[in-house]
């Protein structure tokens, strides 16, 4: 166990409480030359609202009762988006058998969800996990990924095997089409425009990188300015990306809070963890900004470059 102390110096790396993981952590942070900063929880405030659901092929009781399914399902996640979804439903219905797919989303058996009160399967998350998508519900989603929110789906199938009841697994799955679209809104932290300035001003490339939808995260890049967005990328592929941007030697830095984040903040030359968040980021990590505010992660490295500057 490296010692942890809190940064002493001047100004907010101090006033937000950074904390550093050795001094080498620190002299590595002068060096830093790309800056990668994950979207939802370190950008933005990572506590999410529905803002919306289209549900055009359904009965507006069917949609209800889909919608307070998937709100079921998503009470077992612990992923910002299920909090949004849980959030905006207040019936619950009985399930089991929940599994979720990090970065994608969650499945569970819903009882009496099917065609004529049948038993089905119930999936929420992103389009990737459905085999259909039609016209209207896709239009409506782009519309809303557009305006910066991210947009998951629910839809049925028929259990896969197990069930309620025991049922035998079918060979194949049948084709799983989305049913409704759900938009949830996170917002831009108040802090992130000024801790965009500093990077730069320290001369620092930024990267925006996501599990989100491309045109999600291109909206968000657009309002702030950040035009090397890398989306829809799988959890246990961020480290991967933040490996390629290290090549010919150049020195990353990765910022996020997440779970999912742990590795890429551990392949960085500096991790940085964000926010109160999960253990494991930070300890992945060769910094802490305890408040969640970027803005420390920009002053840290200032105050590396000039603390090292003078006493080499
Ligand atoms: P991020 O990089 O923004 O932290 P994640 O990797 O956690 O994103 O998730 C990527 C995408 O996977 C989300 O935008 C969403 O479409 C989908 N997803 C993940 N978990 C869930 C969930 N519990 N419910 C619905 N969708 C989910
Ligand atoms: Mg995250």
């Amino acid at each position: 166990a490296t010692p942890l102390a809190i940064l002493v110096g001047t100004g907010r790396g101090a006033q937000l409480g950074v904390l550093v993981r050795g001094a080498p952590a620190l002299e590595d942070a002068r060096a830093v030359q790309t800056v990668v900063l994950d979207k939802t929880g370190t950008v933005t405030e990572g506590r999410m609202s529905v803002t919306a659901t289209h549900a055009p092929g359904l009965s507006a009781e069917a949609a209800d009762a889909l919608l307070d399914a998937a709100a079921s399902v998503e009470d077992r996640s612990e992923h910002p988006i299920a909090r949004a979804i849980a959030e905006s439903r207040l019936t619950r219905v009985p399930l089991k058998g929940f599994r979720s797919t990090p970065g994608r989303g969650v499945t569970a058996t819903v009882r009496g969800a099917g065609v004529d009160g049948a038993n089905a399967d119930l999936t929420v998350g992103a389009r990737g996990l459905f085999d259909r998508v039609d016209d209207a519900l896709e239009a409506w989603a782009a519309g809303r990924e557009e305006a910066g929110e991210t947009v998951v789906f629910a839809g049925r199938s028929r259990p896969l095997g197990g069930g309620l009841l025991g049922a035998a697994a079918p060979a194949v799955r049948e084709p799983l089409a989305a049913e409704v679209a759900i938009a949830v809104r996170d917002r831009v932290k108040d802090s992130t425009p000024e801790a965009l300035a500093a990077f730069r001003n320290l001369g620092l490339d930024v990267v925006l990188l996501t599990g989100d939808a491309r045109r999600v995260a291109e909206a968000v890049g657009r309002e702030l300015g950040i035009d090397r967005v890398i989306a829809e990328v799988l959890p246990q592929d961020k480290a991967a990306v933040v490996a390629s941007l290290q090549e010919g030697g150049r020195r990353v830095a990765m910022v996020g809070d997440g779970v999912n984040d742990a590795p890429a903040l551990a392949q960085a030359d500096l991790g940085i963890a964000i926010g109160t968040g999960a253990d494991v980021a930070r300890e992945a990590s060769d910094l802490t900004v305890v408040s969640g505010d970027p803005r420390a992660a920009a002053d840290a490295i200032a105050l590396s470059r000039r603390t090292y500057a003078t006493i080499r």
